[in-house]
């Protein structure tokens, strides 16, 4: 029974008092802060940093990907397996919203991270007028004597890598951010290709060239990028099985194809040095899968992802007083999420386990047979090579899904696949028709939806561990990021 005590409720208010007090007087350290002189650190400085960027990446990206393990490794103990990241002691949040949306793109998103300004989506690096250059976080840093690194699933000059070496107005402009790639001066980038080989002028020189006499050194062959070490000089890594100038999707790489991991290693061992470094690593293909409502790629590409940063991880083991490690993403893609109309409360994450290709894969299948059977096509035509992607049998496909998938069919089988209203608009986006229901049919059985083929405005996470990775928990802006790692590095010495 409760027993009135006046002089414990005279401590109680006490104490109640003391907390308010504290709470009110802690406000103005509570993320509030305007600008980079209002973030304080007095702790050691990281000689190693690594920024890993998932692309596209919140959090069904990366809990969709925690059950999907859970479920091969577990079936029906609905356990999930953790990313290696999600076990770091440090999490926060953050806003990504930038000048023209609270749905951002990639260019302003990583501008906001590498650089610490907001700024319109498509622009790099530049104000919203877009005639004020802002300096990002590697230019810094490589001034102190950091080496620089960054490594991409896309193209080398795509926006998030772009916005570490680059300042351009139009993040489309890829010849001229492959020239500021060039002039950067910065020591190790790997992965996917440059985008634009040739200027917009015909007569305009290779990118390749314009790297080279730049003084670096271009690797494009897996023997070249596997010889590379700190004694290369300023490398270029270009993946040699890339397609469309990024890496596979992750789902589609053959065993013997370089991973992002394996550009992180490779990154490790050429940026190596007393001084110590910063690289940047971005999983952009997880983006692309998102776009593309592709569950099972995405998956498959924050995996690969997951392992990248283990590689770190790794290091981190070898030097724990002096590394840290972000790993966090620019902006939500697709919408996706955990639940979907029809499946309620449950989910079927066996369905995704016998998915075996992308989208972009089976596009190359149905694109051949809509060359060579243009009479008379027939779905059931395709009904193995559907089995053999997706593991789905026609024959047991609901009523709604069968109908769903013929409409799809014969639009893909048309003479003008692109959409022409707002109910194609929505099925397919400007997708292949046939493979982007099929991945819907698949991740809706799965209880995964999307409300989307573009970016959304749903925050995203950060996981931090090492030297000074206590600054970022918390719930805050993307630029605080670029202000945190301004004030851990702040004192490291000048070369
Ligand atoms: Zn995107």
């Amino acid at each position: 029974m409760f027993k009135r005590n006046h002089s414990k409720g005279i401590a109680s208010i006490v104490v109640i008092g003391t907390l308010l007090i504290s709470l009110f007087a802690a406000q103005p350290n509570l993320g509030i802060a305007k600008s980079a002189k209002e973030e304080v650190y007095q702790g050691k400085t990281p000689k190693y940093v690594f920024m890993f960027i998932g692309d596209g990446m919140s959090y069904a990206q990366v809990s969709s990907a925690e059950m999907y393990l859970g479920e091969k490794s577990l079936p029906g103990k609905l356990s999930p397996e953790q990313l290696s990241f999600t076990k770091y002691p440090v999490h926060g949040a953050l806003m990504t919203q930038d000048s023209s949306s609270f749905i951002p793109d990639s260019a302003s998103t990583a501008t906001s991270l590498a650089s610490g300004q907001k700024t319109l989506s498509g622009v790099i690096n530049m104000d919203e007028s877009k005639t004020k250059t802002y300096s990002p976080i590697t230019e810094n840093l490589k001034a102190k004597g950091y080496k620089i690194g960054i490594v991409t699933s896309v193209p080398i000059t795509h926006a998030t890598p772009a916005a570490y070496y680059a300042k351009v107005a139009n993040r489309n402009d890829a010849y001229e951010i492959g020239k500021q790639l060039a002039t950067s001066g910065f020591d190790y980038f790997g992965g996917g290709d440059f985008d634009q080989k040739t200027g917009p002028k015909g007569a305009d020189q290779s990118i390749y060239e314009i790297v080279e006499q730049a003084g670096y050194t271009i690797a494009n062959t897996k023997e070249e990028i596997l010889a590379l070490n700190n004694r290369s000089g300023k490398v270029v890594a270009i993946d040699p099985d890339n397609y469309e100038t990024a890496l596979d999707y992750e789902i589609d790489r053959e065993a013997e194809e370089l991973s992002l991991a394996d550009y992180v290693k490779k990154g490790i061992e050429v940026l190596d040095n007393k001084k110590g470094f910063f690289m940047m690593v971005e999983g952009g293909k997880i983006d692309w899968a998102n776009h593309a409502n592709d569950a099972t790629a995405s998956i498959y590409d924050t995996i690969a992802f997951d392992n990248s940063v283990k590689v770190a991880f790794d290091f981190y083991n070898a030097h724990p007083k002096d590394t840290l490690i972000l790993v966090t993403a620019d902006h939500e893609c697709g919408g996706m999420t955990i639940g979907y109309s029809l499946t309620g409360y449950s989910t079927h994450f066996e369905k995704l386990q016998p998915v075996t290709m992308s989208y972009q894969e089976f596009d190359k299948i149905s694109k051949q047979y809509k060359e060579t059977h243009p009479a008379n096509p027939k779905l059931e035509d395709l009904s193995d090579k559907i089995k053999g992607a997706y593991g789905l049998d026609l024959a047991t496909l609901t009523s709604y899904e069968s109908s769903l998938l013929n409409n799809a069919f014969t639009k893909f089988m048309s003479s003008e696949t692109k959409p022409s209203n707002d109910q194609e608009n929505v099925l397919y986006g400007t997708y292949n028709p046939l493979s982007v229901t099929l991945s819907h049919i698949i991740n809706n059985k799965a209880g995964l939806s999307f409300s989307s083929y573009s970016h959304t405005g749903v925050p995203v996470p950060v996981y931090a561990v090492g030297t000074g990775s206590e600054m970022f928990g918390g719930y805050y802006d993307n630029t605080k990021i670029y202000n945190k790692l301004s004030a851990i590095t702040k004192s490291a010495r000048a070369k």
